[in-house]
């Protein structure tokens, strides 16, 4: 991961859209598919409701010697499917309601792709470009120690999300593992291939992003050499899923960051800007683009748009300016509801987030089965499998929302929840 010590100079962070409500976001989604699917205020409770949650501090002794208190949090939506999986957050802008949403959203992306998964998820309140490596790992470690009684691989099994990387869930598989008193490797997933990571899983979810925007654009007519995109978001899953969209033949002409954005009408030199943003830390300072507002970038002329940042950055105020046709959530909870009814309306094709960038659980997945197996695959069979997963969910959903008559996201959602309602309404409830 590149580590950003600071913004880069004269680089203030904009944040122009309005403040996010994940968690009113995601169970509005939740009422309507349970009133859809006929189910009761009880189930509704149920699924709106995490099984389990955890808030712990974190006192992190900084390399000056100074002691800071940190706060994170491990929620643990739903298990009825299996054990919990979710990502862990290093944002200074972390809430519980907001990882309350993500592990509610995890539940359903890992019941609509049919991994064997209920849904988690973590955060911890901390701007990673503001410390050392050494800081870094001392609070993963001390924040693992704090959830382990939650965690292991039968139980919920973290990965990596906004702020963390492979290394993280190194940290946090070796803590885990010393008090376990043997090594368990099951127990995250996204670790380097060197500690029992899975070929794949470093590009995985941009992959997944991209077979499902090819397979959009597709069903909307559009060829990728005919197409062009603008990306929001230039990390794990933005980045790649820029490259590979460019890859295909997609003109990418706009990306940000959270520092500004950049375009170029012509198209983006990809491997230039990636260069540039490893030296620099940001897309901001490309030679060869144009800066740009970062409301611009959502409401570029551009056939498809691809969201990887963050939540609630799609809104009734600036949806009926957005352009693009297609719509292919790489982030989490990008879109609101209103936002949605703006472009359902407009008819702007959305795939949403749990199925558009479910790649990266399926190959969290396929990493913890060969953990567990201790047998390893080779890429190509990582890949295959991921496109695969990937297409079957696509159709599965598309076919739902045009017999049903409703937008990709109430079909995956409805698909979802009654999956995760029926292993419920069978386990039953105990005692
Ligand atoms: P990351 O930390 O690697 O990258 C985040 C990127 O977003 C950075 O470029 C950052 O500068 C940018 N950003 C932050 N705020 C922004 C803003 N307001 N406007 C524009 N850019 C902004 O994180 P990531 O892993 O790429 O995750 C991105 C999104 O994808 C999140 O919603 C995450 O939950 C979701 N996601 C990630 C994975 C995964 O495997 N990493 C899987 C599924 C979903």
């Amino acid at each position: 991961m590149t580590v950003i010590d600071t913004a880069p100079a004269g680089v203030p962070t904009t944040t122009t859209t309005p403040e996010p409500h994940p968690l009113e976001d995601a169970r509005t989604q939740l009422r309507e598919a349970v009133s859809l699917l006929g189910y009761d205020e009880g189930m509704f409770d149920m699924l709106a409701n995490p099984r389990r949650e955890v808030t712990v501090s974190i006192p992190l002794r900084r390399d000056s010697g100074a002691v800071e208190l940190l706060v994170g949090h491990r929620v643990q939506h739903n298990f009825s499917r299996g054990p919990a999986k979710g990502g862990l957050r290093y944002s200074p802008d972390v809430t519980l309601d907001e990882v309350r949403a993500l592990a509610m959203w995890m539940t359903w992306k890992c019941a609509l792709l049919d991994v064997p998964y209920g849904g988690a998820k973590g955060g911890v309140r901390i701007d990673p470009r503001l410390h050392s490596r050494g800081e870094l790992e001392r609070v993963t470690r001390r924040y693992t120690s704090e959830i382990s009684p939650l965690i292991g691989p039968e139980r919920d099994i973290p990965a990596p999300d906004i702020g963390t990387d492979d290394d993280t869930m190194a940290w946090m598989m070796d803590t885990y593992s010393v008090q376990k008193g043997h090594t368990v490797l099951g127990v995250t997933t996204g670790k380097p291939i060197s500690l029992g990571g899975s070929l794949g899983r470093a590009s995985a979810t941009s992959r997944g992003v991209v077979h499902v925007a090819l397979a959009a654009l597709a069903h909307r007519g559009l060829a990728p050499s005919r197409t062009t995109a603008a990306v929001q978001g230039f990390g794990k899953v933005g980045r790649g899923a820029a490259r590979f969209l460019a890859e295909a033949g997609v003109r990418v002409i706009a990306v940000s960051d959270q520092y500004g954005a950049v375009a170029a009408p012509q198209g983006l030199d990809l491997a230039a800007l990636e260069a540039h943003v490893d030296a620099s830390g940001s897309v901001v300072g490309f030679g060869g683009a144009d800066r740009i507002g970062a409301d611009e970038l959502l409401e570029a002329d551009v056939d498809l748009l691809v969201p990887a940042a963050v939540e609630g950055v799609l809104t009734a105020a600036n949806a009926p300016r957005v352009r693009a046709r297609v719509i292919v959530e790489g982030a989490n909870g990008p879109t609101t509801p209103e936002a949605d009814a703006v472009f359902a309306a407009n008819d702007q094709l959305v795939v949403p987030d749990i199925l558009a960038n479910a790649g990266g659980v399926i190959v969290s997945y396929f990493e913890w089965v060969q953990a567990n197996q201790a047998y390893w695959w080779s890429e190509d069979e990582v890949e295959a499998r991921l496109a695969q997963r990937m297409t079957d969910a696509w159709e599965r959903v598309r076919d739902h929302a045009a017999a049903t008559g409703r937008p990709l996201r109430t079909a995956a959602t409805t698909l979802a929840v009654e999956r995760v309602a029926q292993a419920h309404l069978q386990r039953g409830l105990y005692p």
